[in-house]
């Protein structure tokens, strides 16, 4: 598949960015941002929402840094996932990270972007031809969505590893525009909508993940259902933290991803667990919670059925691991 044709600029600095960006805003011209591309450019290829300008961020040295309080928007999930501070303070961020695609994707593939992906479906991750052949979707070229006829809204699936993982660590993002800068909390941050997707305005550079205090003390473990564990995106994906006193929960927080548009804690599910002692019984009656709250669309390579299922056990699966407890045995591909 050939790239289509555009423009492609390449800043030196965040102001330089951000003065492109308001020279395309005052013109009336489209474009895009691009970290490692690894989302970006495979859409493109597909012909999905091409703009004429794309600014690249790559090398922008306000976006590099990693510590325990804040990791730049442009640093690599590789570097992430080898980082001694990341691997000692939060080794399940660590995890999602290396569980990212593949070695080679995870080379130029940025925390931003991950962050930032677009939303997928069957129906719109497709080449032009297909799309095209299938008379294309609300999403891309049509008016109608493929998955839930009569729907109005999108539902394609947010499929990101680091989101659900950073949402039990309260983390927040760091916007920065041509209106000024500002933090906003990723509970805050996804919208459950496959097209809208975020809060953030198309003018605005994600610029840095800023991590508090309190994710120190966090317990946290991220699981992941995908069909191939070498390359591929989530199917289903489930974080679980916990602040504990002995094996009592103090606070906890549940996180999903890839079984709806946006990435979503479910503080509803994990109120059930205040003040109670972690271990299976109690894993299991958060896990049918879970289950009966979930809704999956049939969009992404398994069934809605079976997603739905797995996410029981992906929260088991990490509760456990956060617990030091075995889970109750099941059959499953889930990582
Ligand atoms: C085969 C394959 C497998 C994959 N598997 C996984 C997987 O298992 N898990 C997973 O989470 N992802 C997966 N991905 C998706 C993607 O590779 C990753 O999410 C990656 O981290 C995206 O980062 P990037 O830097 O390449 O983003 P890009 O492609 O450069 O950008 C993605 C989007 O974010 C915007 N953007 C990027 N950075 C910024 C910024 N700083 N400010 C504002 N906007 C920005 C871009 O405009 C674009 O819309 C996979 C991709 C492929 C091709």
């Amino acid at each position: 598949m050939i790239l289509p044709s555009f423009e492609l600029h390449r800043p030196s600095s965040l102001a330089e960015a951000i003065d492109l960006v308001r020279g395309f805003e005052a013109r009336g011209e489209s474009y895009d941002f691009l970290s490692g591309g690894t989302d970006l450019l495979a859409n493109y290829k597909c012909k999905i929402n091409v703009k004429r300008h794309v600014v690249s961020l790559r090398h922008l040295p306000e976006l590099l840094g990693i510590s325990r309080d804040s990791i730049g928007a442009g640093e690599l999930l590789w570097r992430i996932a080898e980082s001694q501070e990341i691997h000692e303070s939060f080794p399940a961020l660590a995890k999602a990270a290396e569980w990212v695609a593949s070695p080679l994707i995870r080379e130029s593939a940025t925390i931003g972007g991950n962050l930032l992906q677009d939303t997928r479906c069957y129906h719109y991750n497709q080449t032009y031809w297909w799309r095209v052949a299938h008379e294309s979707c609300l999403k891309a070229e049509a008016d109608v969505c493929r998955v839930v006829p009569g729907e109005k809204t999108c539902v394609a699936t947010y499929c990101g590893d680091l989101a659900p993982v950073l949402l039990c660590m309260g983390a927040s993002v760091r916007l920065v525009g041509p209106d000024g800068s500002r933090d906003v909390p990723l509970s805050a941050f996804y919208i459950d909508e496959g097209i809208q997707r975020f809060v953030k305005k198309p003018s605005e550079i994600l610029s840095e993940v800023r991590i508090p205090t309190e994710a120190r003390r966090r317990k946290v473990a991220y699981r992941k259902l995908r069909l191939r564990q070498s390359i591929d995106f989530p199917d289903a994906g489930i974080a679980f933290a916990a602040e504990l006193s002995g094996s009592r929960i103090v606070n906890c927080w549940i996180a999903s991803t890839a079984v709806g548009s946006a990435a979503l804690l479910h503080p509803d599910v994990a109120q059930k667990a205040m003040g109670r002692d972690l271990g299976e019984p109690l894993a299991g009656e958060l896990a049918a919670a879970l289950v009966a709250s979930a809704r999956p669309y049939r969009n992404t390579f398994f069934a809605p059925g079976y997603r739905k299922e797995m996410l029981g056990v992906l929260l088991r699966r990490a509760m456990a691991e956060v617990g030091g407890f075995e889970p109750a045995p099941s059959q499953s591909a889930a990582g």
